[in-house]
């Protein structure tokens, strides 16, 4: 149900920003899925699916779940470390960081249209 919610906000803010005209011209809905949100990629697409069944809004629309990796900034070296297995720790000095660069996010990237011409 955490996806079905989400789907909810993500067309929620879809429907305010494009007008009647655009909603149907959605081709792709691009979003990015941090590795620490806790949301299978899987289950939201599913999710987007029961969506367009139950509402017939956004039908041809295809969803792109792209997952981000956890990456951390080291205060100490300055480097950037990819996090693999919730190790928070530089690659380069080993220094425990806390400080995320990415990873947490949940948001849309990118809408794409259909091209107008190719569809005449
Ligand atoms: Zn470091």
């Amino acid at each position: 149900m955490h996806e079905m919610s989400i789907i909810q906000q993500v067309v929620n803010s879809l429907n305010s920003e494009l007008s009647a005209e655009e909603k149907y011209q959605v081709s792709n809905i691009i979003l990015h899925l941090g590795e620490l949100s806790n949301v299978q990629p899987i289950l939201l697409e599913n999710a987007f699916k029961a969506y367009q069944e139950a509402s017939a809004d956004y039908v041809h629309t295809r969803l792109t779940v792209l997952q981000i990796p956890v990456v951390i900034h080291c205060d100490q070296c300055g480097e950037d470390s990819r996090v693999k297995q919730y190790v928070f720790k530089c690659n380069n000095c080993g220094k425990p960081s806390t400080n995320l660069i990415s990873g947490e996010e949940l948001l849309i990237h990118k809408i794409e249209f259909f091209d107008p011409f190719k569809l005449q």
